[in-house]
């Protein structure tokens, strides 16, 4: 059997194992250390916004963290995206609020500015305490917009940049438009810490309350005192250590999985039927972090996404469906959808392609042999 291709493995610069030993060798094996220090100080002066970052355990867990200091509680409600990974819906399950769905919009693929307004309109008398908008696969949401409807209505916003640190609209980094935002270092992630997220805010209180509800909300006492209820949800110092390497090769991974992309591009050009996720205009740059296209059967000759899937699977290669919407999950049943269908669309015809920023001209070769065989036939 040949090897396997992954749709996106983690691709360790160099200097990870330095910082790691270093915790090692000072035996700052503990969630706090100056390898947690150092990596949220990468991550600042790289969003450009001083003291912003809070290394947790998972992006998950940043974004639990968030809708707590928003004092999300049961019955109120979030209005978010649809089409994404169920870390951006989980939390907001946690706290028993009413998750309501927007669908997308055609352009980005992430929340659709006017079916939230829509949404908003129609639960005007209703508690809503958060939109939550997703970049999905690195591709930054209609920000301008969103940002400009939650205004109006009064309602913070909080960024799901899980898939999108490095992507920016109008030259700013995603992550740094909403009251807050969450991103991660899952394995699979542009880059990783094995396992981790960060919340990130520029409001230096949220970012200073979410290390203090992340470590069991200790007061300041000699003794332990707690007047909240708390979480252990701090990054550990030998894993942010992982990630003060992987901020050095951060920018280079991005123009990588970037020339993914376009080395897919030109190889479907000569093939019809094939859309490609991407960047609308010039106020879009994504990190491609995945590669997603959607097949339309009736242009490929029959060639659906799953025939697509299924080859490459044959040949050891990974490819994996588009998110399916939340809205259509069984946990989510019965609840309020505004939109007219469009993420339900992608996911019928959408797939990501293998999109590590260490695959090889060699994997590409077998990748492209594959695909040829297939749509040739
Ligand atoms: C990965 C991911 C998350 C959750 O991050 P974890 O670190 O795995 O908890 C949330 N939202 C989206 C869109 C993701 O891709």
């Amino acid at each position: 059997m040949k090897n396997k291709i992954w749709l996106s493995s983690p691709h360790m610069g160099g200097s990870e194992q330095n910082y790691v030993n270093e915790a090692f060798q000072t035996n700052w094996i503990a969630p706090l250390g100056p390898n947690v220090n150092g990596f949220e100080q990468d991550i600042s002066d790289y969003l450009g916004i001083q003291n912003s970052t809070a290394a947790l355990t998972s992006g998950t867990a940043a974004l639990h963290l968030a809708l707590r200091m928003l004092n999300i509680v049961k019955d109120d409600v979030v209005m978010v995206q649809s089409f994404t990974f169920c870390g951006t819906t989980n939390p907001i399950s946690y706290e028993g609020a009413e998750l309501v769905f927007i669908d997308s919009e055609l352009d980005t693929w992430n929340m659709c500015p006017i079916a939230l307004k829509n949404a908003l309109d129609h639960n005007k008398n209703r508690s809503v305490k958060a939109i939550l908008p997703v970049h999905l696969y690195g591709m930054p949401a209609k920000m301008d917009d969103i940002l400009q409807i939650a205004e109006e209505y009064n309602v913070p916003v909080i960024e799901d940049a899980a898939e999108a640190l490095g992507s920016k609209f109008k030259n700013k980094f995603c992550g740094t438009f909403g009251t807050m935002a969450a991103l991660s270092f899952n394995g699979n992630k542009i880059i990783t810490t094995s396992g981790g997220g960060a919340l990130i805010s520029k409001h230096i209180n949220y970012v200073e309350k979410a290390r203090f509800l992340a470590t069991q909300a200790r007061d300041e006492a000699p003794h332990y005192q707690h007047s909240n209820i708390g979480y252990n949800y701090r990054m550990s110092n030998v894993v942010a250590g992982i990630g003060r390497g992987q901020m050095e090769v951060l920018n280079k991974r991005v123009m990588q999985r970037r020339a993914n992309n376009q080395r897919y591009r030109e190889f479907f050009k000569r093939y019809p039927g094939i859309t490609f996720h991407s960047e609308p205009n010039k106020d879009y740059f994504s990190n491609f972090w995945l590669t997603a296209i959607l097949i339309d059967p009736e242009l490929t000759g029959g060639i659906t996404k799953d025939d697509i899937r299924l080859k490459l699977d044959s040949e050891n290669i990974e490819s994996r469906p588009l998110w399916k919407p939340m809205h259509m999950q069984p946990i989510y049943e019965g609840s309020q959808f505004f939109g007219s269908g469009v993420c339900k669309s992608f996911f019928e015809q959408g797939l990501c392609l293998p999109s590590g920023s260490n695959l090889t001209d060699k994997d590409f070769v077998r990748i492209f042999k594959a695909l040829r065989q297939l749509f040739y036939k």
